[in-house]
């Protein structure tokens, strides 16, 4: 199936075929009809997918077709919602370039940025809004912006907003909106707290799922390491060094834990960069441009910073923590292995999160395949063999006392050793 005979215009088969996309993807096939369609959608959809151009496309066509669209001053009639601002700031980014044959003007609305700017924006008048909610409830209260006018509303990665407590602000959000409206719901995975949410939101939608719920793509390839706590940070090092790995995004439980990754890693000679919640927008946006244009080999995210992150073929995921949510780890691995390409997600567990990983393979309804000879010692990943004290099953939000003052972690993989040596690669003991 070409973009073509899904109906879409010819100023967007243009942008799409100057983006190299030769044919829709699964998703892109069955929403983009639906939605031009004008019915509501509640689409089951991870990154990775192609999901962002499946709801953009459509939305940029029905309004660049309505009879308003050389209305001025230009009214918002798309709201794009978004759990994070980097999630934001990439569909912003996913519009404009399909939109650029198209008269449509689209601002992005964000925490962390200069509220001045957006205001002057906002004032002069947009077609579309991309927002994180918090900042565009200040700006609707501030009277910068009316959403009155709204025709399209989208929330993406919904199931994310929900985990981020953001219900109360999407009700607010909903009272300034008008009943009339077309909605479409985007969600990672379809739970029950979603289901809930789109009888509130939505008007008969049509249900679209195009990946087995919970899935994660059949290009990455996954693989779980045993290994002891302390012996991670060695292994980390010693897979990027020896398999000269030039983009790798490591997850971590904590910001102060990725903070601290960040600088263990810098000691091994790995050019990284961290990204968390407690830093600015603008240490994170220049976070991740180092990582996508290649400055830094390792970007250490926690799962709410690296929510919405689309790096073109990301290479190589590594859980160095396991998320407490097993759903996060479906969110990680989609960071790869996207549109197609092939990926590699590795998981270094711990015994002590022996659960974590039943609760992950649970989910997956499979088991991941464990590295036999990771080199070390083996570890028993049973849950029944697991340490009695089981620490990192902590409450979400606790600050974390596990590894206090203990610096550093694990043996300094520049000392040469049975094990290998990080930087050259070299390694006489074990097989990755
Ligand atoms: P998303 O699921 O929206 O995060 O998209 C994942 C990646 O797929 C992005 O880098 C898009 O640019 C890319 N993409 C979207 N649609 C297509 C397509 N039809 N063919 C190839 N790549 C695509």
């Amino acid at each position: 199936m070409s973009f073509a005979q899904l109906g879409l215009s010819e100023a967007l088969l243009k942008a799409v075929t100057e983006q190299g996309y030769t044919e829709p993807t699964p998703i892109q096939q069955r929403a983009i009809p639906i939605i031009l369609q004008g019915k509501d959608v509640l689409a089951g959809a991870q990154t990775g997918t192609g999901k962002t151009a499946s709801f953009t496309l459509p939305l940029l066509q029905l309004l660049s077709d309505s009879d308003v669209i050389h209305q001025k001053p230009r009214r918002v009639r798309a709201l794009i919602l978004t759990p994070t601002r980097e999630l934001a700031m990439q569909v912003h980014e996913n519009v404009s370039i399909y939109g650029k044959h198209l008269p449509l003007h689209t601002e992005v609305v964000v925490g962390g940025a200069s509220i001045k700017m957006q205001t002057r924006n906002l004032k002069h008048g947009c077609d579309i809004v991309v927002a994180t909610p918090g900042r565009l409830i200040d700006h609707v209260q501030q009277k910068n912006v009316s959403l009155a006018h709204v025709d399209i509303l989208v929330l993406d990665e919904a199931d994310r907003m929900l985990d981020m407590g953001f219900l109360p602000s999407i009700r607010q959000i909903m009272a300034y909106l008008p009943k009339q409206r077309q909605s479409l719901l985007f969600s990672a995975t379809v739970s029950n707290g979603i289901k809930a949410l789109a009888a509130q939101l939505l008007n008969k939608p049509v249900e679209i799922e195009v990946a087995r719920q919970n899935a994660t793509a059949d290009t990455v390839t996954e693989r779980v390491y045993g290994i002891p706590r302390e012996r991670k940070r060695e292994l980390l090092s010693y897979l990027i060094g020896s398999n000269n790995w030039k983009q790798v995004l490591v997850f971590v439980r904590t910001k102060h834990g990725a903070d601290r990754l960040e600088k263990q890693l810098i000691q091994d000679g790995i050019r990284s960069a961290a990204l968390h919640g407690d830093k600015s927008q603008g240490a994170r946006t220049k976070a991740l441009e180092s990582f996508k244009d290649g400055k830094v080999t390792v970007l250490v995210a926690t799962d709410i910073a690296a929510r919405g992150l689309d790096i073109d073929s990301l290479p190589h995921v590594i859980n160095y923590d396991l998320p407490q949510v097993p759903e996060d780890y479906v969110h990680r691995i989609g960071r790869t292995g996207r549109a197609g390409a092939s990926g590699e997600a590795l998981s270094l567990v711990s015994p002590e999160e022996a659960q974590l990983l039943a609760d992950i393979e649970k989910l997956l309804q499979r088991q991941i395949t464990r590295v036999a000879d990771t080199g070390y010692e083996p570890v028993s990943l049973r849950v029944q063999d697991a340490p009695k004290k089981a620490a990192p099953s902590k409450p979400a939000g606790k600050k974390d006392f596990r590894h206090k003052p203990k610096a550093p972690i694990g043996r300094d993989p520049r000392a040469k050793g049975p094990r290998g040596d990080a930087k050259t690669g070299r390694r006489t003991g074990g097989r990755v």
